[in-house]
């Protein structure tokens, strides 16, 4: 079994693997340590990754990223409607609640729920490990998720992976997963009394997250998270699209913005212009055949590129601020500042934090790894597989909630904040109630204000039924126990009558001298317990989807995962027979041609020519796998004693030399 941990990044995932030595970040298919978030919807055939962004030019408007962005949520979310939409060329639709792209695949319209699209994504990221560490193949997997998660992108993200066949032994906070890998190497980490705090902050593709975290000997304790949805590399990249496109508005009389390629092409440069002017002061920006035949090119100084961004630069302490305030800390008592994250090269921003902190920042973490890193590390925690120093990861959820319920003919309030700001993670809570008939309770986030805009506070439903008055015609305790797990999930565990009894216990007796070194003398004496009496029948109405739903969804990609592999397979035995076709042709006239006579040339000939001719013909270009298998042992059959012939005579001399040497 492999020990693997998953960085799903917006702009591209990192996969980790835990090997004999530590973690190994595993390349790609074209040797590269990231892979494009993004799945291309072709004629044939789906794209997923550097297939897709290779892709992404020619089928741009069947090309979907975003990924990460549209699982769990709602078409119309505002977060979806006012930021998600613009980076998205595909049409938003609605699926089933949900919201999702409407895209042509294999020349039909199809839609694709986001959780779907995520399905798609892991299975390729799941290949890729696979390919890498050999086996059996990856299950177990821990994948990391922004803090700002909510229950349906946390229940979305597993239900992705199961669409993946992937088993998630945890969703891990992207800063959490971070400060693990930080930690988990440190030697010196102080006692639990002086604790060492850390500030993290990881600037994304598409988000800025913030955590402060405390560290001492064997453990880290989550004390403070804080993050900005909206502010990351690709937010960069926009206001520069917008500032060139006016420039050639005017240089080139073009509008830029009126065309989705065009767009697409500047975007593309301005990234590569951003990235050149994290090391450089200036640089220039090409972009070839951007609409209308034109070349374009310009250039940007970094204080230009400063301003441009300026309104992002203003939000760069908010987080910051807020992180600390939640962790009740100040800035002299932190310790150092880590930066991780693609943007977090941009000089601006490297600068506004450290004048925010009065520090010069800390780079010890991979910027581009530390999340695969620390989600492999928190994956081989928990398998078996491995052993890993202990390292305990004390974490906490970004979002209160509350339980709320009728009122009862008792004296009782009728809601409870359950989970608290910033409450630990995992946490079981066991809730109490009076009752003589079945009742129902409900979950919602407690400060709807905190929830990424558009997501609904209101959690889910839980009803405990066969609920009755006790034999005295008293009210019945029924506990019932709810979970934040180790996903930060909410669940409803069940329920359960409890009983007050009296029951005989041994106490020590207050009347006997007690010996220090000897068993304390007791006594008997009644008390009253609780005692948990039997399971009560309850309906849980958490998680928005049903389980069989799932699995069509699972199923379903099965068969289109299936036929992307046909298909690739299909293009891989055509291209043989076109190349055996080639080969052999040119060998009749060369290597092959002592040990050929001139029909059976002849003949062989005329096959490989005839099979050309087909090749080449609308039926021989578009068939099935099979046809060209057939047609490859076809010729096969009639070149194979030929080519028998040649090898027995190139190999002949070789054994006889040999033989000389034994001699
Ligand atoms: P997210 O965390 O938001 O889901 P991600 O994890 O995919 O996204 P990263 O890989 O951390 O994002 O960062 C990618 C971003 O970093 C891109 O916007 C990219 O343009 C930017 N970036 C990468 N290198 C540089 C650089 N040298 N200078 C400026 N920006 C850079
Ligand atoms: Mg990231």
């Amino acid at each position: 079994a492999s020990v693997v941990g998953i960085d799903v990044g917006n702009a591209s995932s990192k996969i980790g693997a835990a090997r004999q030595r530590g973690v190994d970040v595993l390349a790609n298919e074209v040797s590269n340590r990231a892979t494009p978030s993004l799945i291309s919807f072709g004629q044939k055939n789906r794209a997923i990754g550097e297939a897709a962004a290779t892709m992404q030019t020619s089928n741009f408007k069947n090309t979907v990223g975003s990924l990460k962005r549209l699982l769990g949520r709602t078409l119309q979310d505002s977060d979806v409607q006012e930021h998600e939409k613009k980076f998205v060329n595909a049409e938003l639709v609605d699926t089933k609640g949900e919201v999702g792209v409407k895209v042509r695949f294999e020349n039909q319209e199809r839609t694709f729920s986001a959780t779907q699209l995520m399905g798609m994504y892991l299975g390729k990221l799941r290949d890729t490990a696979k390919n890498e560490l050999g086996g059996a193949g990856v299950s177990d997997v821990v994948l990391s998720v922004p803090q700002w998660y909510t229950d349906s992108q946390r229940r979305a993200m597993l239900d992705a992976a199961e669409i993946a066949g992937l088993n998630p032994l945890r969703l891990i906070n992207d800063t959490t997963a971070t400060a693990l890998g930080y930690g988990i190497t440190k030697t010196d980490l102080p006692e639990p009394e002086s604790p060492r705090n850390v500030v993290f902050c990881d600037f994304g593709h598409s988000s800025y997250q913030v955590a402060v975290v405390a560290f001492s000997k064997g453990q880290l304790t989550v004390l403070g998270t804080a993050s900005d949805r909206n502010f990351g590399g690709r937010d960069m990249d926009i206001a520069l699209l917008h500032h060139f496109a006016e420039e050639f508005k005017g240089k080139y009389k073009i509008d830029v913005l009126s065309n989705p390629k065009a767009i697409f092409r500047l975007s593309a440069g301005c990234e590569r212009l951003k990235k050149v002017l994290s090391a450089n002061a200036f640089a220039p920006l090409n972009v070839e055949s951007l609409m209308e035949d034109i070349d374009a090119s310009s250039s940007l100084k970094r204080e230009d590129f400063e301003n441009l961004i300026a309104p992002l630069l203003e939000k760069v302490t908010v987080p910051l601020e807020a992180a600390l305030a939640q962790a009740g800390l100040s800035k002299d008592e932190i310790h150092s500042v880590e930066m991780v994250g693609g943007s977090s090269r941009v000089p601006s921003l490297k600068e506004r934090v450290s004048a925010f902190f009065g520090k010069q920042l800390s780079f010890t973490s991979n910027q581009d790894e530390a999340v695969a890193r620390g989600a492999t590390l928190a994956c081989a925690t928990l398998s078996p597989v491995f052993r890993v120093r202990d390292f305990a990861v004390h974490d906490v959820t970004a979002y209160p909630i509350k339980v709320t319920w009728e009122k009862a003919d008792v004296d009782e309030e009728t809601e409870l904040l359950v989970f608290q700001p910033n409450n630990p993670v995992p946490s079981t809570k066991i809730l109490t109630f009076y009752r003589k008939e079945p009742f129902s309770l409900e979950a919602h986030y407690a400060n709807p204000e905190l929830l990424p805009k558009g997501i609904n506070p209101f959690l889910g439903q839980f009803t405990v039924k066969g609920v009755k008055p006790t034999a005295s015609g008293d009210h019945s305790i029924v506990k019932v126990k709810t979970r934040l797990n180790l996903h930060s999930v909410l669940n409803f565990e069940g329920a359960y009558l409890v009983e007050e009894v009296e029951k005989e216990e041994d106490v020590p007796d207050p009347n006997a001298a007690q010996v220090d070194g000897e068993p304390p003398k007791t006594i008997k004496q009644k008390v009253k317990k609780l005692q948990r009496k039997e399971d009560l029948p309850t309906v849980s109405g958490l998680g928005t989807k049903d389980a069989s739903i799932t699995a069509e969804l699972k199923e379903l990609e099965g068969q289109m995962y299936a036929n992307d592999k046909l298909v690739i397979d299909t293009a891989d035995r055509k291209n043989a027979l076109e190349e055996m076709i080639y080969d052999q042709r040119s060998k009749l006239d060369g290597a092959l041609r002592p040990y050929v006579q001139a029909k059976e040339k002849e003949q062989y000939l005329a096959a490989l020519n005839a099979e050309e001719e087909w090749l080449y013909s609308d039926e021989g270009d578009e068939a099935t796998k099979s046809a060209y298998v057939e047609r490859i042992e076809k010729l096969q059959k009639i070149g194979g004693p030929i080519v028998a012939r040649f090898k027995e005579n190139e190999l002949r001399p070789k054994a006889a030399s040999a033989l000389r040497e034994t001699l």
